[in-house]
């Protein structure tokens, strides 16, 4: 955090030191990544990724979309449009916050976007060839979605997931899960809700994401939890 001294923001360990939520799947050869928040340019380079197929976004809260401006990279390397998808409402916010994008005489250089929509929150969608099932979660009082694909699920920024994706989540062997910190929140699951919840659905393995720094120190909280539980990182690389 800006301007914070608590121990976390003080902290040398590097899983300590957090940019915004982010993931990129490398699937059959695609290069995908879900939601391009302010870190997404540094996130690209620190990770060596000079190629992406596709974004999926979550939802169109800033620290999941602010970052969009930066594919225009991708687009010059690749000499096409990046195939953008979410639900219809993240769209519409997308095509405001970036006018100039969608603009219909548009600046020489801007983000070559072309925009598809999740219409069916329940049914697998084509993502180049994959199929992705979306999974609906609550975040407070706003609808977001997070993904499956194949064995592994990603979900953040939610406060409440209905028995349809608890359904849909069965099977996953990696789950990927948000929690902020140990007190309730009005719109993020708490560390003690998360686990709760993983423990219900018991994949082989389960992830924690859009950690806040009052969650508290990486090493000292992820003693806490059993072994199949561990705190996501920057940098982290798993294979499922
Ligand atoms: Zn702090
Ligand atoms: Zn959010
Ligand atoms: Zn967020």
């Amino acid at each position: 955090m800006i301007g914070c001294t608590c121990p976390v923001c003080r902290s040398l360990d590097y899983r300590d030191q957090r940019l915004r939520v982010s993931v990129h799947l490398a699937v059959e050869g695609r290069s995908i990544v879900i939601d391009t928040g302010p870190d997404f340019r540094q996130q690209m380079l620190r990770a060596h990724i000079a190629h992406l197929d596709a974004i999926l976004f979550t939802h169109e809260h800033k620290d999941h979309t602010a970052g969009l401006d930066d594919v225009r990279a991708f687009n010059f390397r690749q000499q096409q449009e990046m195939p953008v998808y979410a639900e219809l409402r993240v769209l519409e916010q997308l095509q405001r916050e970036f006018a100039y994008i969608f603009a219909e005489h548009k600046y020489p250089g801007v983000p070559q976007v072309r925009l598809h929509q999740v219409e069916d929150d329940q049914q697998p969608f084509d993502v180049l060839g994959l199929a992705v099932q979306p999974l609906r979660a609550l975040h407070h009082r706003l609808p977001v979605l997070g993904y499956r694909l194949a064995d592994f699920a990603y979900l953040t920024d939610a406060n409440m997931l209905p028995d349809s994706t608890m359904m849909q989540l069965r099977g996953a062997d990696t789950i990927v899960l948000n929690a902020l910190r140990h007190e309730p929140h009005l719109s993020h699951f708490s560390l003690s809700q998360a686990v709760e919840i993983l423990e219900e659905l018991r994949p082989r393995r389960a992830y924690l994401t859009h950690i806040s720094h009052q969650l508290g120190r990486h090493r000292e909280v992820e003693a806490t939890l059993p072994p199949w539980i561990r705190l996501a990182y920057d940098g982290l690389s798993i294979e499922v």
